[in-house]
């Protein structure tokens, strides 16, 4: 040991040490320089090809990042996406093939380096950070060129926890690594609002960018701790305890008993690969667990591929609920092995429940899944996407026959919560009559916000129209809460709002019970709620003050003099 010590930005609090993993990016450079004799229009359709792919493998990860971290931060690779459709990227690129002598990969790097050259050359940081994005974006379509098949397995080593350090931590890198055995990440490049800084922040994992100091030196230390907040990293003794603690204080993640008894705060997962989180931000339970992502791959899972999924949510989760949702594929969620046919109004089309009562085969394979994984603890089962009374009983009685067919074939069957979303706003006008068939309710904020404004959630163009906050959103929110109320059923909020620390006292106010959300919004909702006393005159005033409101923004000024006075 000796006293080297390496400076850096700061990007993500904490504190960690443990041994160093140096990680290779994808080498862009090595990838064939000259075409191996194919024509332009050749070039062109591998390109064409790549661009698909590559297109395909974003959105997987923008569903992963979306249910672990939310919209938001899911918006990292819409933009990825933006750029394979941007004339001066793929655009550029097809014209130098079309002028023939160069292959695919060649005009791809070309193109990709003069934009990495133009956005570093610029003054502002945001910019700067941008060129990682183009380089991202570029590796993806390399290595589908090249049918290279790189996972977060061939990043990082089997067994052990490691501080990474890396010349430049792309976005897609980032979500591949198992994030609970990275205990650090210190990048060479890059600074706060690269997206790899992101998502450390999101993940909880200290981390330091914009290493000063000899690089190579620091890549030879085996042993390292470092500080995400103060912005260093220091050779350790190779005895040293290994651990990444994330800055957030024991009571910043736990609540002190007693504290809201009458709300859950659970999170939203989208494989049992999420359960870490779960853990690490001591979620109560799951309230979504989005089953979309086992259909999203080439080929459908089997029932036993599903049991074993399922199964592993709920028993990581006993005794707390875990609640299922069956499949929700079209809308904004591909699933190419089933084949489905496009459509011209995706999101008002054969989407989520939709499409499984049309599937009855497909629809009843994973609800016997669910019965069976119920078998290890409590679990819910919820179907989305209802409009209307007929689809909840079709779906009900689907659902008892599976379990039907479960105890035929000889196998355990559990309990079952039964829960509808709510996100359509007919259903949501019908709650009262909902609420006599079901045992909760969970609200898709989402998705209810989108059909009641007319907005589709993923068109940037309008992202200014698409109003969670708006008053039309939140009576209706607060009307079904109630409707539950006088049934003597639950509900709970699942969408993005569901994780929105200022909406929390609003959706306590009016009977929610349970808010979930990404695993890293629960920190601050916590937080938020922890702070509160609301007596029954107060929840009463705050639901008239919002409900009062005209518009979106007059709905967060009132949220907002809400939470002052309550800090003061
Ligand atoms: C929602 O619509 O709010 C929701 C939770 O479902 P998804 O985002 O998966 O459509
Ligand atoms: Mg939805």
């Amino acid at each position: 040991m000796n006293n080297k010590i390496w400076r850096g930005l700061g990007v993500s609090a904490g504190r960690a040490a443990g041994p160093t993993w140096y990680l290779k990016g994808f080498q862009a450079e090595a990838t064939p320089k000259t075409s191996e004799s194919r024509s332009p229009e050749e070039e062109l359709s591998r390109l064409q090809q790549a661009v698909t792919r590559t297109e395909q493998t974003l959105t997987r990860l923008e569903e992963q990042v979306k249910v672990e971290q939310g919209e938001e931060v899911a918006q990292i690779f819409v933009a990825h996406k933006l750029l394979l459709s941007d004339p001066a990227f793929i655009g550029e690129a097809q014209e130098r093939l079309q002028k023939g002598q160069l292959s695919a990969e060649e005009a791809l790097r070309e193109v990709a380096e003069e934009a990495v050259k133009m956005l570093r050359g610029l003054e502002d940081p945001y910019f700067q950070e941008r060129a990682v994005d183009v380089q991202d974006v570029l590796v993806q379509l390399l290595k589908s060129l090249q049918d290279v098949q790189e996972e977060g397995a061939d990043l990082f080593p089997p067994t052990g926890d490691y501080v990474i350090l890396a010349d430049e931590l792309t976005p897609a890198q980032t979500i591949a690594l198992p994030k609970e055995r990275v205990l650090g990440f210190v990048v060479r490049q890059g600074g706060k609002t690269s997206h790899a800084a992101i998502l450390a922040r999101t993940y909880g994992i200290p981390a330091l960018a914009g290493v000063a100091g000899d690089w190579e030196d620091l890549k030879l230390e085996k042993w390292v701790e470092l500080d995400g907040e103060e912005g260093w990293i220091r050779p350790s003794a190779e005895n040293r305890i290994v651990f990444a603690d994330s800055g957030l204080r024991e009571e910043e993640i736990s609540l002190p008993d007693n504290a809201l008894q009458d709300m859950t705060l659970a999170a939203n997962i989208g494989s049992p690969g999420d359960l870490p989180l779960v853990e690490k931000f001591k979620a109560q339970g799951i309230g979504l667990y989005r089953t979309e992502f086992l259909f999203m791959g080439e080929e459908l899972p089997s029932e036993e591929e599903q049991v074993e999924a399922y199964r592993q949510v709920v028993a990581a989760c006993a005794p707390q609920l875990t609640v299922i949702r069956t499949l929700d594929i079209g809308g904004d969620k591909k699933a190419p092995a089933l084949g489905l046919p496009q459509e011209k109004n995706p999101f008002l089309g054969v989407r989520a429940l939709r499409l499984t009562l049309r599937r009855p085969e497909l629809f009843r394979q994973q609800l016997r899944a669910i019965w069976r994984a119920a078998a290890s603890g409590p679990t819910a089962v919820m179907f989305p996407m209802i409009a209307t009374l007929e689809e909840l009983d079709q779906a009900k009685e689907a659902l008892w026959a599976a379990r039907e067919e479960v105890l035929q074939s000889g196998h355990d069957v559990g309990e079952l919560q039964i829960g509808m979303m709510i996100e359509i706003p007919s259903a949501a006008w019908l709650a009262d009559q909902f609420a006599a068939k079901v045992d909760f309710f969970s609200i898709g904020t989402n998705d209810l916000t989108q059909y009641m404004l007319a907005v589709d959630r993923e068109n940037t163009e309008l992202a200014d129209l698409y109003q969670p906050y708006h008053p039309a959103v939140l009576g209706m929110i607060a009307r079904v809460s109630q409707a539950a109320l006088r049934r003597g059923i639950w509900t709970g909020v699942c969408g993005e709002a569901g994780g929105d620390a200022l909406l929390a006292p609003f959706f306590r106010a009016v009977g929610i019970k349970e808010l979930s959300m990404a695993p890293g919004s629960l920190v601050k909702v916590r937080a938020a709620l922890g702070k509160l006393a609301l007596s029954p005159g107060e929840s009463e005033s705050l639901v008239e003050s919002v409900l009062a409101c005209g518009s979106a923004a007059g709905v967060r000024e009132a949220l907002e003099s809400f939470l002052s006075r309550q800090i003061v």
